[in-house]
């Protein structure tokens, strides 16, 4: 079975990122969208609410699974027999940071191809700080978030905001 992993923070999960999950699921028996706890960053969202969104949003698409890591990448796929990382690029700039990860993954997880699938034109400006940013200036940001998660993540932008 060809298992591939598209990590990343989903803070929260975007139409960009759902267009790169949708991709992948056609391409691979299995996927997994690994929500990667970073303790070098803050995030909005606690990695739980981060996957209940992914969740709701991948919901109509059988082969894809929903996962938290505190771990390292390259352990986490060797432990799930994925073969394949899947990262989605939007620019050059994406691209240093992305060759940097890899490279490192290679390294410590040889079996661990890493492939980078391209962003569809329309959500190349698309990232979860935008959508974050928007959303705190009280902005429309139903055009980047999947239908189902759109009022929760306004709802919960707005508390989170209150409360700071
Ligand atoms: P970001 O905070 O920049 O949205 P994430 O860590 O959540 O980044 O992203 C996980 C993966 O999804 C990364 O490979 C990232 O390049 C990719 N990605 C994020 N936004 C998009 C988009 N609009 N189009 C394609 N890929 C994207």
């Amino acid at each position: 079975m060809r298992i591939a992993i598209c990590p990343g923070s989903f803070d929260p999960v975007t139409r960009g990122h759902l267009n790169i999950i949708e991709r992948s699921a056609q391409r691979f028996d299995r996927v997994i969208v690994l929500v990667m706890v970073n303790p070098a960053k803050t995030p909005c969202f606690t990695a739980e609410e981060r996957a209940d969104f992914l969740r709701r949003v991948t919901a109509h698409i059988p082969n894809v699974r929903v996962d938290v890591s505190t771990g390292l990448l390259a352990e986490y796929a060797r432990a799930a027999g994925a073969s394949t990382i899947i990262k989605g690029l939007r620019a050059v700039t994406d691209f240093e940071f992305e060759f940097q990860q890899a490279l490192t993954n290679k390294k410590l997880n040889p079996e661990l191809e890493t492939m980078f699938v391209i962003t569809d034109p329309e959500y190349m400006y698309l990232s979860s700080s935008v959508v974050r940013q928007v959303a705190g200036f009280g902005g429309d940001v139903t055009d980047f978030l999947p239908e189902e998660i759109c009022e929760d993540v306004v709802r919960h932008l707005a508390q989170k905001r209150a409360v700071e």
